[in-house]
C-alpha cells in the first residue's frame, strides 16, 4: 500500500509546522510504509510544515498540485506554465484598476508550474492577509478577475486558492495528475489518500475521483484536520 497525505490542513495548519506530538506518532507509524506527500505549495514551503527526517523518508513529494515530482533529493519532472502573450499585461492592469488600497509586492509569483497571483500582492502578512480576505467576501473581487480573465484566455485554469489568491495554470494541473505518475515512476500498488478537501471544489477531489475511478483497493480518508489525522493514522494501526 502506498500511503499518499495532503499538507495544509492534514498535517499541518496553513503556514505551520506539524505538531512535535503528530511527528512522533508519524515517524513511529511509517517505519514500515511507502509514504508520499502532495501539496499545493512549492517544496521550500513544505519544508516549513514537515519536518526534514519525515520529510526526507518519504518515497517521492509532490509539490505545486502534483506539478512536480521530487525521488531522492532529484527533481523527476516539473510542469511548465508558459503564458501566452500580453498576459501579464492584463493581469497588471486589472491589478491597478482595483479599488483596493494596500499593495504588498509579489503580485505575480512564478511557480514554475503554475502562477499564483494577487491583488494585495503574496508578500502580505497575516494581518493584510485577512483585511484582503474580507474586503473579497464583500465584493467577489477574485470571482470578478477571473470572469473578465477567463473568456480572452479558453487555454488556462484559473482557481480561487487560498486567501487572497488566484492560482493559475493549464488544465489537468491538480492532484489528479498524481495517479498517472504514480504508475509511471513508482508502482501499481494500491494508494490511500489522506486529506481534508476531498469534495468536489476541493483540491483534493480530483485525485480522489481518480483513485476512486481506478480500482476499489485505493482508499480515499477525509480529514478534518492535523488531529483527526492522527487519530486515524493511531486506528489504522498498533504503532503508537
Ligand atoms: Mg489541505
Amino acid at each position: 500500500m502506498l500511503y499518499v497525505f495532503d499538507v495544509d490542513k492534514t498535517l499541518a495548519e496553513s503556514d505551520c509546522m506539524m505538531t512535535n506530538e503528530f511527528a512522533d506518532v508519524f515517524r513511529k507509524w511509517s517505519k514500515d510504509k511507502k509514504y508520499f506527500f502532495c501539496s499545493g505549495s512549492d517544496l521550500t514551503k513544505m519544508k516549513q510544515q514537515i519536518p526534514a527526517d519525515i520529510l526526507q523518508n518519504a518515497t517521492a513529494i509532490f509539490p505545486v498540485m502534483g506539478g512536480e515530482l521530487w525521488i531522492d533529493n532529484e527533481l523527476k519532472y516539473q510542469r511548465t506554465f508558459t503564458p501566452p502573450e500580453g498576459f501579464r499585461q492584463d493581469i497588471e492592469k486589472l491589478f491597478n484598476e482595483s479599488p483596493y488600497p494596500e499593495r504588498t509586492g509579489e503580485h505575480i509569483q512564478d511557480r514554475g508550474s503554475m502562477w499564483c497571483i494577487s491583488v494585495v500582492g503574496k508578500a502580505a502578512n497575516q494581518q493584510q492577509r485577512y483585511a484582503y480576505t474580507a474586503y473579497d467576501d464583500k465584493v467577489n473581487e477574485r470571482v470578478t478577475i477571473v470572469e473578465k480573465l477567463a473568456p480572452k484566455y479558453p487555454d488556462i485554469l484559473f482557481t480561487i486558492g487560498g486567501q487572497i489568491s488566484i492560482d493559475v495554470s493549464t488544465p489537468g494541473n491538480d492532484k489528479g495528475q498524481v495517479l498517472a505518475a504514480f504508475r509511471k515512476y513508482i508502482s501499481d500498488e494500491p494508494v490511500t489518500f489522506l486529506g481534508d478537501r476531498m469534495t468536489k471544489g476541493g483540491n483534493d477531489y480530483p485525485l480522489a475521483e481518480k483513485l476512486k475511478q481506478e480500482s476499489n483497493k485505493n482508499q480515499v480518508v477525509p480529514v478534518t484536520g492535523p488531529e483527526d489525522t492522527m487519530a486515524k493514522l493511531i486506528a489504522m494501526s498498533d504503532c503508537c
